[in-house]
């Protein structure tokens, strides 16, 4: 009997390591299925070894994706050129940048019926400023530079009516008023009283002006003074249809007439004494106008007065929206 019992014991013993390496064998494999997360598992409950463990894991998968890296990249670089490509599509959003042009200072004054200028808020806005404005040119490159040093000396600025004749001969010097910032108006093509002109012949006078002008500096003027003062009914038309405010003046220097050529103080005293708040002072690119300017802005801001932007000047031009500029 103890031989049967002790048969009987090896082979429940035996069945019994059979069993044993039989789960042994399975819970091996589910060991090896769940090794990785059975190794981190451990380690990432293991409060500071965590981070680290879930570091390497992170860098172990982006290393084990090495395959995928390169797919990645490849993702990436083909998400990439969606986005490049939506920001490129998106450039429409540049195109406000081009909004900036049309607004980009304030409007701050307006002309009044005799050719003087009015703050459009005068509660904000200071009447005590004058417009200066320079005739007849570009002529010649001292005289215009040294009248271009005295307005940024004084921080001022100002409109060149200009001949078309004159801007062929001397395109360069327009391109300077222009690049120091500093306003082109159009004064016709021929310095011609342009009452006596055909409609025909008014046409060309003012239209290859703001031709040359854009060609020269890429804009055409907005604002236009007849030769002499002297305008008509269609004149005011055609230059309103360019897009132009036609003024004349209303502080005359008189450094053109005779009485004060070669006489720089003449020029200031004659300024000096038709000065009114917002006055349109008309003068000309001439030696002894040049020589006084220095001067005659000194006492103009001593009297407290300004200088008038004229890109901040309302064009008035808004009520009629059909501009047929041809
Ligand atoms: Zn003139």
């Amino acid at each position: 009997m103890p031989l049967r019992k002790k048969h009987s014991l090896s082979i429940i013993l035996l069945a019994a390591a059979l069993l044993a390496a039989g789960c042994g064998e399975s819970s091996n494999r589910t060991n090896n299925a769940t090794a990785p997360d059975a190794a981190n598992q451990p380690s990432a409950n293991v409060t500071e070894p965590a981070p680290a463990n879930g570091n390497t894991a992170a860098n172990a998968n982006e290393g084990t994706s090495g395959d995928t890296p390169v797919n990645q990249p490849a993702n990436n670089g083909t998400n990439n050129t969606p986005e490049a490509n939506a920001p490129a599509a998106e450039e429409p959003s540049p195109e406000p940048a081009p909004e900036p042009e049309p607004q980009p200072v304030t409007k701050l004054y307006k002309m009044n019926k005799v050719y003087s200028f009015v703050p459009i808020d005068k509660a904000a806005t200071s009447n005590k400023v004058v417009l200066l404005t320079f005739d007849d040119g570009p002529k010649e490159d001292e005289m215009l530079s040294s009248m271009l040093d005295t307005l940024d000396k004084h921080k001022a600025k100002a409109i060149f009516f200009v001949n078309g004749y004159r801007v062929k001969e001397h395109p360069e010097l327009l391109k300077k008023i222009a690049d120091r910032g500093q306003t082109i108006g159009n004064h016709s093509w021929d310095h011609i009283n342009l009452k006596k002109e055909s409609q025909a012949s008014v046409q060309k006078q003012v239209g290859d002006v703001q031709k040359i002008v854009k060609d020269v500096v890429g804009t055409e003027p907005v604002f236009f003074r007849p030769p002499f003062g002297l305008g008509s009914d269609y004149v005011k038309k055609l230059v309103r249809e360019h897009g132009m405010l036609y003024m004349t003046w209303s502080n005359g220097s008189l450094d053109w007439d005779s009485s004060t050529k070669n006489k720089p103080d003449k020029v200031i005293a004659n300024v000096l004494d038709q000065l009114h708040p917002g006055v349109n002072i008309l003068m000309h690119e001439l030696p002894w106008t040049a020589e006084a300017l220095d001067e005659l802005l000194t006492k103009l801001e001593s009297k407290g007065y300004g200088f008038i932007d004229p890109a901040t000047i309302d064009l008035g031009l808004d009520e009629k929206p059909q501009k047929t500029a041809k």
